[in-house]
């Protein structure tokens, strides 16, 4: 029986029944399964990441890293690539290393999970909302729904994801859970000369974010917003320090630097930018392409410099202003992005009571977790669904290893 119709469940549940479990059940809770995958990567669904090396592909998991090197040594992202080619669905790779269904539709990969489901006899019941799990004797489990109807279950694969009935389902069977908080959000701050760049996305900038006396640090893109900051970078860092900020209560400080490079040479290449372009206007030219003029222009306005200004006017306390600024941008973190665009939950079942060989509990034999209800969140770019598949895979092989014998 699994209880949950997304990802990480319909992935348990092809895989046991592929491999020989007879009778297995989708318990839903809602009308209508993978809802979760349909809205995801933006209706696209990023499947999973090209990344092929498990030491690094475990680095993209701020949970779960080490227990996940074992689990990807049975099931990784090229097995997933396999996994869902053979089933027919063609995936693309984009160049940060995403992979998406070729027609970038998530309702292909729903297809391509619904269908191999019925093909594998996997039942799916909709509006059955799992209230709890009795433990009976003789290995055998009573699962009572909210609709008082009630089920009897060898096996248990639990696949409920970030939604809190999964927790104290399994709080119930012994379980205890890591507080969940949210992972992946964006920030908002109160620098209106920056949120007034809304929808500039900056390359190749370098985030520190000190939360009292701990500092995470990030590389990569990052995108303005109306309320303030979100992209790849911004993402990444919320989930590397999720726990952190929740504690904060989201305040923390964050220091953006916009160019790459020391203090000294960023002064060194603005003075040779005003010896080089003496008569151009600071706004025409400026050496830095990875900022957009837009972006420029707020910058020099935001310590009172003209844009109009020809670089031989730039006197020295402006120009040593502008490198300050270039190399260390501090702002306030004032709260979480107002939209709850977080897509994980941090926290959840602790991975110390769980086998990863074969996602069975050590505290409850025959229940296994799949999953975004496991205390294993990934940074954007396919992890998630990733540690979805793995974890679902491994389970339905141990369930369906466990009951031939
Ligand atoms: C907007 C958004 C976009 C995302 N995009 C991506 C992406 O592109 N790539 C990526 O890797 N990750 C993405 N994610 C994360 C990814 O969707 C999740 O990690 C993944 O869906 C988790 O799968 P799951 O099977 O563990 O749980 P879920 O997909 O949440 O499925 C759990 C299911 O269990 C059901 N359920 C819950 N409780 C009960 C109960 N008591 N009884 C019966 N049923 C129950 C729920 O209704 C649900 O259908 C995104 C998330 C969001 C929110």
């Amino acid at each position: 029986m699994v209880v949950g119709g997304g990802a990480s469940g319909f992935m348990g549940a092809i895989t046991a029944a592929a491999e020989g479990v007879n009778s297995v059940v989708i318990l839903e809770s809602t009308s209508k399964t993978l809802q979760k995958v349909r809205i995801s990567g933006g209706g696209r669904c990023n499947v999973t990441n090209k990344c092929f090396e498990n030491s690094e592909l475990v680095q993209n998991y701020p949970r779960g890293e080490k227990p996940l090197l074992g689990a990807f040594s049975r099931f990784s992202t090229k097995d997933t690539i396999r996994w869902f080619e053979e089933k027919g669905l063609e995936l693309i790779a984009e160049q940060d290393g995403r992979i998406f269904p070729i027609s970038n539709s998530s309702s292909d990969v729903i297809k391509c999970l619904r269908e191999n489901a019925v093909r594998n006899k996997v039942d799916i019941l909709t509006n059955m909302a799992v209230k709890n799990i009795e433990a009976l004797e003789k290995d055998e489990f009573k699962i009572h729904c909210k609709n008082n109807k009630s089920i009897y279950a060898k096996k248990i694969l639990l696949a409920t994801g970030g939604n809190l009935s999964g927790r104290l389902i399994s709080q119930s069977l012994g379980h205890k859970i890591i507080k969940t908080v949210p992972s992946l959000f964006s920030f908002k701050i109160n620098s209106t000369w920056l949120t007034e760049c809304k929808g500039i996305s900056v390359r190749n900038v370098t985030l520190k974010l000190i939360i009292g006396k701990k500092v995470f640090e990030e590389y990569g893109t990052i995108l303005i917003t109306h309320w303030g900051l979100s992209g790849p970078g911004i993402l990444k860092l919320s989930a590397f320090s999720a726990r952190e900020l929740n504690k904060s209560n989201y305040k923390a400080k964050l220091n953006i630097r916009w160019v790459n490079d020391s203090l000294t040479k960023i002064e060194e290449n603005l003075r040779s930018y005003r010896n080089n372009f003496a008569n151009v206007r600071l706004k025409k030219k400026y050496p830095y392409p990875n900022i957009p003029r837009r972006l420029w222009i707020s910058i020099l306005q935001s310590i009172k410099i003209d844009p109009n200004m020809q670089w031989y006017n730039l006197s020295n306390s402006y120009l040593k202003s502008l490198s300050n600024i270039l190399f260390m941008n501090s702002h306030k973190i004032e709260a979480r992005g107002p939209f709850g665009d977080e897509f994980v939950t941090a926290g959840g079942i602790n991975l110390s009571e769980v086998n990863t060989n074969t996602m069975e509990s050590k505290i409850c034999k025959g229940i296994y977790f799949s999953g975004e209800l496991l205390n294993i969140d990934g940074i954007t770019g396919g992890f998630n669904f990733q540690h979805c598949w793995t974890s679902g895979w491994i389970a339905g092989n141990a369930i369906a290893n466990s009951l031939s014998k």
